[in-house]
């Protein structure tokens, strides 16, 4: 049996794959089983920081993988200590809880949320408001979080207490806020699998003022724009705004699963002893893995993040078959005239590998990516749509 039909045969039929194995690759190329090669724009959707198999993260793995791979959180080890001081440092927020995937760094913001309200208003302050188009994650929770209602049907009933309210509508916020005995308010500043679009400034400033006025906490999901993507390390640097709650996962790590919880000083006390756990939380290999990764996103590589953007925007706005293109930093969204899916088929024939979201071409490239090989990659891909 080959490994697409073996794969068929006993994975859980829930991903709908491309018709490609992958098996190794270098920096943005990865290859097939074949020995094709690709150049690619979409890191494992945003987890492969710099790439595939890149050396000054692979040694810092590996050399903690092979001085101790794991110990639980019954013990202290220094990867773990040091990366929370490293994002404290560079956020401002006070303490951290590690996980080991979004939608479980998502979970520990919502019952950080749900115990400082009951704490300070009562237990029946529990709703949290998040976005129409919102993506939070898989969990039953996190589901119900997420604002779009594909996700929810056969798998009722969600756990309760989410509203949703609409995107860059400030007052459609403040009314769900204020219908409802609120804990908190919950957003991506930059949608992505809603399809990569960028809030307003204004009304992401205006929630947390909002927030900030009704003694609401604001919970900024950067799962996915997180750890250098937006060109800043975390996208709310972009909007002026210091939430009280951080959650993140994907980049963090540059490609082990690893998740992360911040809280700032409003939030840092609420959760105590046995409140919240996680037995693999904080692994020393994936916290190895994140010191690394977060240590190289310095200003040098957040304005390299900026310029590759640049450049996509550049090879790819007002071209022929190109609508519109969305999102900041290496996370970007193509509308393109083709469906996406015919863009993306044809684009992986010509070696480049792209992403959707929500009927659009999305891109995250490494953030690294040579601007040669970037370069060549949305030729590629606007070769393509122009066809
Ligand atoms: C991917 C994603 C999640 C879920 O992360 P998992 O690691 O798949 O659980 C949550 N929020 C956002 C914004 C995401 O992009």
């Amino acid at each position: 049996m080959d490994i697409k039909a073996m794969d068929k045969a006993y994975v859980a039929n829930t991903y709908n794959r491309f018709p490609l194995q992958l098996v190794s690759g270098k920096g943005s190329v990865v290859k097939d089983e074949q020995g094709k090669e690709y150049i690619d724009l979409g890191t494992g959707i945003a987890v492969n920081t710099f790439g595939i198999a890149d050396d000054v993260w692979q040694q810092a793995v590996t050399e903690q993988l092979s001085r101790l791979q794991h110990t639980s959180n019954l013990y202290y080890t220094e990867p773990c200590a040091r990366l929370a001081q490293m994002l404290c440092e560079r956020t401002g927020m006070k303490k951290v809880f590690f996980s080991n995937s979004g939608a479980e760094a998502n979970e520990c913001a919502i019952k950080v949320a749900r115990k400082y309200a009951a704490e300070k208003k009562g237990s029946d302050y529990h709703t949290i408001v998040t976005l129409w188009n919102s993506f939070h994650g898989r969990t039953l929770t996190t589901l119900a979080a997420t604002g779009q209602d594909v996700f929810h049907k056969d798998f009722q009933p969600l756990t309760t207490g989410f509203v949703h309210a609409n995107a860059n509508d400030l007052a459609d916020v403040a009314a769900k806020v204020r219908e409802n005995k609120t804990a908190a308010v919950m957003l991506e500043v930059v949608q992505g699998e809603g399809g990569v679009n960028a809030l307003d400034k204004a009304f992401v400033q205006g929630v947390a003022e909002l927030c900030r006025k009704e003694d609401i906490l604001l919970i900024c999901d950067e799962v996915q724009i997180g750890n250098g993507r937006s060109g800043k390390l975390y996208g709310y640097m972009h909007y002026d705004v210091q939430p009280d709650i951080v959650s993140t996962a994907k980049g963090l790590c540059g490609g082990l699963p690893l998740g992360a919880t911040m809280m700032n000083e409003k939030t840092e006390a609420v959760l105590g002893f046995s409140d919240h756990g996680s037995t693999f939380g904080g692994n020393p290999v994936c916290c190895a893995g994140a010191l690394s990764t977060v240590s190289r996103l310095d200003d040098t590589l957040l304005q390299g993040v900026t310029e590759r953007s640049a450049l996509i925007r550049k090879a790819l706005e007002g071209k022929k078959g190109i609508k519109s293109v969305t999102g900041l930093g290496l996370m970007l969204g193509i509308e393109t005239e083709k469906p996406a899916g015919e863009v993306i088929a044809k684009c992986m024939e010509k070696g480049v590998l792209v992403l959707s979201a929500h009927g659009k071409v999305r891109l995250l490239p490494a953030l690294n990516i040579p601007m040669e090989l970037l370069k060549k990659a949305v030729d590629i891909l606007a070769e393509v749509c122009g066809e």
